[in-house]
């Protein structure tokens, strides 16, 4: 983390923020991007406002909307949260029918507005404007690639390599596209648009979400369905990997831009990224996690007075255990919505209180009590160390950590900020150890196996259930060469 003050002595670097987990004190895995897109609606923008504000938890660096009216682009991007760089004037002057928008997270020192998406480009057709969530495992080389045959890059971002391979391409829009998305490496989910076109793909493993939806005539595309929901659409059908749909004055044609390889949709989406409200594959992700939670009841068991899950990801799951095993549920955690950002520079002894900023433990609820503590992950393992001792400090007698995921040992190349694979508390400990380290009275992880059929429903034919589970076994979905040039985490 980078902590920069600024001249004046204002906190430019983490912040405490009232978000879900993005970069602030906690070492919680951070959020990728938020995509949307809107085809044929006469108010494009102020769907896309909405939209991306339900998308708001999987970034709040920043936001830009991109709006083509037939001829031009009209477009804004800011840092910071949706509701602070759209008003109602800015969205006023962004007209037309068909727009793609964008919520970022970037890793700190990485948040430039000129990284902010969507991304605008003049090449020979016209306009073309880019918005993705994921990562591109293989940018490196095709960056260095397209280096070595004359392109200047203006930003760090993965949008920017797949806008030169477009246009460095002699054919039309559409097979430029096709060709450069064959050449990608990775989980992502991209949105391209020019004047008169919008573009739709996702990754041949389908590793990062997003679905398809109606408003009327309009299509709606997004990488969650609680955007529908925000903006009255229905959801109609993930865009399937390897898939290329184009939307146009002809309609919609679904065609693929390369076979799909197996599915793999991000295990994180289900355990903690997407929001309770959201499907995926149909699945809702709050009935999702009440099963993960019951089933981590079965395969591991602890007698105690109380459950409560540590908000907001693990309430759902916490639920699922209480209801498994007869343990009265409790908010025995609450979270401080409105801790914000504050722009004090926080000292190393704010930073380590500062998880009471966030978290309170409820004395009363507590108190003299044994906690079964329901978390959906443990990343460096300090996070879970700070609320266990709250918890302790607040009266309990025991605390019982369960983790509704396996032991997350690998780094992510999809589009997860992952820390090193050394910093990652499982990929260098026993569970015996972790306990111990986190001050636990005992600690268990939910099994593969048990994840898989929680998640159920969304492929239980396919290969683990047609989830990506790579950070938990080490079994990436892509190719991955280990050499030091695959590029990590979230680049969107
Ligand atoms: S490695 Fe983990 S975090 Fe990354 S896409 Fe796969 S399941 Fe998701």
């Amino acid at each position: 983390m980078s902590h920069e003050l600024m001249p004046e002595g204002l906190w430019t670097g983490d912040y405490y923020n009232e978000g879900t987990g993005q970069s602030d004190i906690f070492d919680t895995l951070k959020e990728e991007c938020g995509v949307f897109g809107v085809f044929g609606h006469p108010d494009a923008a102020s769907l896309s406002y909405y939209g991306l504000h339900a998308l708001q938890h999987r970034g709040e660096e920043s936001a830009g909307i991109c709006v083509a009216d037939g001829e031009n682009f009209n477009y804004h991007r800011g840092m910071g949260l949706v509701k602070e760089v759209f008003d109602k004037d800015k969205l006023e002057s962004l007209k037309g029918g068909m727009s793609i928008g964008h919520v970022r997270y970037s890793t700190s020192g990485d948040s430039r507005l000129t990284n902010a998406q969507p991304l605008v480009f003049k090449y020979r057709e016209g306009n073309l404007a880019i918005a993705t969530n994921g990562n591109i495992v293989n940018e490196p080389k095709l960056r260095r690639e397209l280096e070595m045959e004359g392109s200047i890059f203006q930003t760090t971002s993965d949008t920017e390599v797949i806008a030169h391979l477009i246009a460095r391409s002699p054919k039309d829009f559409v097979e430029a596209a096709k060709d450069a998305l064959k050449r990608l490496v990775g989980g992502f989910a991209f949105l391209l648009m020019t004047n008169d076109k919008l573009l739709v793909a996702s990754d041949p493993n389908g590793l990062r979400p997003l679905t398809m939806g109606r408003l009327g005539d309009a299509y709606i595309f997004t990488s969650e369905t609680c955007a529908l929901e925000v903006i009255g659409a229905e959801a109609i059908r993930d865009v399937a990997p390897g898939e290329l749909l184009i939307l146009d004055r002809n309609g919609l044609r679904e065609e693929r831009y390369t076979e799909a390889g197996r599915k793999a949709l991000c295990a994180m989406e289900y355990i903690y990224f997407s929001r309770p409200d959201s499907d995926l594959n149909g699945s809702n992700l709050h009935s999702a996690r009440k099963r993960m939670g019951s089933k981590m009841a079965l395969e591991s068991f602890v007698d105690a007075d109380v459950v409560t899950g540590v908000p907001d990801s693990s309430i759902s799951a916490a639920i699922g255990y209480a209801e498994q095993t007869g343990i009265p549920y409790e908010l025995g955690l609450i979270k401080n919505k409105y801790t914000g950002r504050t722009f004090i520079q926080p000292s190393q002894e704010l930073r380590e209180q500062g998880v009471k900023m966030k978290l309170s433990a409820v004395r009363r609820v507590v108190e003299g009590k044994r906690v079964v503590m329901i978390d959906d992950s443990i990343v460096r393992g300090t996070t879970s160390r700070r609320i266990v001792n709250l918890l302790r400090e607040a009266g309990a007698t025991e605390v019982h950590v369960r983790i509704t995921s396996p032991p997350f040992k690998n780094p992510c190349f999809y589009g997860i900020d992952t820390p090193d694979r050394r910093e990652l508390i499982a990929s260098e400990k026993s569970v015996e150890e972790i306990c111990r380290e986190i001050n636990a009275d005992s600690l268990s992880f939910l099994s593969p196996d048990g994840l898989i059929s929680a998640i159920g429903g969304y492929d239980e034919h396919s290969h683990k259930g047609g989830l990506c589970m790579a950070c938990f076994d080490n079994d990436y979905p892509t190719q991955i060469d280990f050499n030091g040039e695959e590029k990590m985490g979230c680049s969107c």
